[in-house]
């Protein structure tokens, strides 16, 4: 069982079949949003977004979370006692991950899921998760996955990967945990070969449609101090007003604050998304402030994404393309012009004397 048929009328009766083995989780339009939400009603799941705003990045490190609960009462036993918050780990399917946030969850596995460090609330999410992905037929004009190492219809990091034919759905099925979901599912009908090679012309198709490029395979051998006291990042971090959407709306940006919130005599341990964009984000406890300077900031959102991690991993760039961040900025800031600038740095040796005047203008695409 490797390529399945669903009937799109078929649909919400195939995703009620998994209701007794998953809580289902699936993108519902709120307002003028489509976000992820745990699913009660399988009629609710609309797949016509083209990207949803925020990443389902939240699904696994959600904005804000209780880690932890305490009391400050004396008269308690557990007084001072830092108490986990239960949480359900039970089996869970979310349904319509975009390919580039499933690469995310990969790569913000190298954060949170290492040798060296385990986090407990990620990994266990992580587990008990089966994703079940929707290839993406009408790219926006702002995604660039292709120049990544990703695609429209990438597999890395899914358990299952829905094509959209129009009539049916193609489900190709990734994993073990794919083959799970779909040995819990009531009835299935193996998939023609007529029905694959139209998926396969669909993804053809799509592939074709993302012309937005960007090169990302020369920043390893860049010079790291060369890109650091670039002029450019004069040019680049000039417009910003640190509003952080940036990084919200970034399916691979990890940053987390951890703050204890006492009400009377009871508490929370509450770890929030947090921001390099943010003044106070490195804020020391003495007052020093390493990155005070707005274009300090900006420049390391970029330096990391785009030469840290790649130096580090050696696994490509911290982006996985979804365009999120060039789409939201209100000031117009794209990681695409971005990058072509940090190319523009030779080593030093083979410095253009002028690198910095590559026009800084938004790309048409
Ligand atoms: S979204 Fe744009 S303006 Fe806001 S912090 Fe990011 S780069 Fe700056
Ligand atoms: S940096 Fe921008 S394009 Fe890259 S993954 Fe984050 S939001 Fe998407």
């Amino acid at each position: 069982m490797n390529e399945v048929k669903i009937q799109k009328e078929r649909f919400a009766n195939f995703l009620n079949s998994l209701t007794d083995s998953y809580r289902l989780y699936g993108p519902v339009r709120q307002a003028d949003m489509v976000n992820f939400v745990p699913i009660r009603d399988t009629t609710e799941i609309d797949l016509s977004f083209q990207n949803t705003r925020l990443s389902s990045k939240s699904l696994f490190l959600p904005q804000s979370e209780r880690m932890f609960e305490y009391s400050l009462d004396p008269a308690r036993d557990d007084a001072h006692i830092l108490k986990e918050v239960p949480r359900d780990y039970s089996p869970r399917a979310v349904i319509g991950v975009r390919p580039c946030d499933a690469k995310a969850f990969k790569l913000l596995d190298v954060n949170f899921d290492t040798q060296e460090y385990r986090d407990p609330w990620w990994v266990r999410a992580r587990q008990s998760t089966t994703l079940v992905g929707l290839g993406c037929t009408t790219p926006c004009s702002t995604c660039f996955c292709t120049s990544v190492g990703g695609g429209p219809f990438d597999e890395e990091g899914l358990d299952v990967l829905l094509v959209d034919t129009g009539e049916a759905f193609l489900a190709k099925v990734l994993t073990e945990k794919g083959e799970n979901l779909f040995d819990a599912a009531k009835t299935i009908e193996p998939a023609d070969e007529e029905l694959v090679q139209k998926a396969l012309a669909i993804e053809q198709e799509a592939a074709s449609k993302i012309v937005s490029r960007v090169d990302t395979s020369r920043l390893g051998e860049l010079d790291t101090l060369a890109l650091y006291e670039a002029d450019f990042w004069e040019e680049v971090h000039f417009a910003c007003i640190n509003c952080g959407v940036c990084t919200y709306v970034c399916p691979t940006c990890w940053c987390f604050d951890i703050q204890d919130e006492t009400h009377g005599r009871a508490g929370d341990r509450i770890r929030n998304w947090d921001s390099c964009m943010f003044p106070l984000f490195t804020l020391h406890a003495s007052g020093h402030n390493p990155r005070e300077e707005k274009l300090q900031r900006v420049r390391q959102r970029f330096m990391h994404k785009l030469k840290y991690y790649v130096d580090k991993y050696k696994n490509g760039v911290a982006c996985v393309g979804c365009g999120r961040c060039v789409q939201y900025c209100p000031v117009n800031i794209d990681i695409r012009q971005v990058c072509r600038l940090m190319n523009a740095i030779a080593p030093p040796d083979r410095r253009p004397m002028h690198a910095c005047n590559i026009a800084w203008v938004r790309s048409p695409s």
